[in-house]
């Protein structure tokens, strides 16, 4: 069954672009895009078994009446990025909405971290929203004019995490990638607001997705978890579908250089409860 979403009228007839889209946030976003009338590249790793999951992505898009199209691209590679960008372009026309969302964990104590494993986080989630970021940025200004209708030039989305702000034992690389996206997204919001170009990031808790299945998916584990969660229960995909949506739509014109938490409290130290 689909989730139900508000209506944001502006975005119908945009052209989005959702990195890592066929699975997850990603394929949870491509999905809520659809549903509001987005025409929606769903853009997945180069593998076989990503494309399977994409093309499924682009069939439940198109059975809730929407339009979408699957395109592969390593989102660390920037001959792939520009490719996707311009096979994205040559097929729908322009961008309009892009969501930074790719993004992958090496867990690891730093003494035994190697640099194959610092390097393909930093390289997916860091410079993979870079040259994302930059790709939409030279269309958005090749293409001059707002979508029909709408305020901004184009909108970016990182997803970001919690994790940009706390730190993460064991998972340096992965923080690391984050506190960069911060800064990545507000320098980017900084530098492009007076062209009219809108950046953000959602900076999601622990959502239920593959990512971190280790972390919910046993009644102990989630248990360990919800110790973590004021609100008592683990994020789903719709609940940062949902941010990035209202962050694309012209009802949040005026929010730029913002990172929209999206945690259930996670960020409130909840071990401080009771006096701390
Ligand atoms: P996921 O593993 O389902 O999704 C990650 C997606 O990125 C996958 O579809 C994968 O194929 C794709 N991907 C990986 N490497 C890629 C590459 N080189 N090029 C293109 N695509 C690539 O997990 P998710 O939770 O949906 O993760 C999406 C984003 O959300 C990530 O950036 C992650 O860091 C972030 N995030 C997730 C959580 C959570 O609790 N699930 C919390 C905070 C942030």
């Amino acid at each position: 069954m689909s989730h139900t979403y508000p209506v944001y009228r502006d975005l119908a007839g945009q052209v989005a672009l959702v990195t890592g889209a066929s699975s997850g946030l990603g394929r949870a976003a491509a999905i809520a895009l659809g549903q509001a009338g987005v025409r929606v590249v769903v853009n997945h790793p180069p593998s076989d078994d990503s494309r399977g999951r994409a093309l499924a992505v682009v069939a439940e898009i198109e059975a809730l009446g929407g339009e979408a199209l699957a395109i592969a691209g390593d989102v660390s590679r920037e001959d792939q990025v520009d490719g996707l960008m311009a096979e994205a372009v040559a097929r729908l026309g322009t961008l309009h909405l892009i969501v930074a969302n790719a993004g992958i964990e090496r867990r690891s104590a730093v003494e035994d971290m190697t640099l194959d494993s610092w390097k393909a986080v930093i390289d997916v989630n860091l410079t993979g929203a870079f040259l994302t970021a930059r790709g939409a940025v030279r269309e958005f200004l090749r293409r001059g004019v707002p979508a029909a209708g709408t305020a901004a030039l184009g909108k970016i989305v990182f997803t970001s995490s919690v994790h940009e702000t706390i730190p993460w034992a064991f998972q340096s690389n992965y923080a690391a990638s984050k506190g960069g996206i911060a800064l990545l997204m507000r320098s980017l919001a900084q530098e492009l607001a007076p062209r009219k170009i809108r950046v953000n990031s959602v900076a999601p808790g622990a959502i239920k997705t593959a990512i971190n299945t280790d972390a919910w998916s046993t009644d102990e584990a989630r248990e360990k978890l919800l110790t973590l969660i004021p609100y008592g229960r683990v994020g789903e995909p719709e609940d940062i579908a949902g941010a990035i949506l209202w962050l694309l739509s012209d009802a949040s014109d005026y929010v730029n250089g913002t990172s929209l938490v999206v945690d259930g409290g996670m960020l409130l130290y909840p071990s401080f409860r009771g006096d701390g």
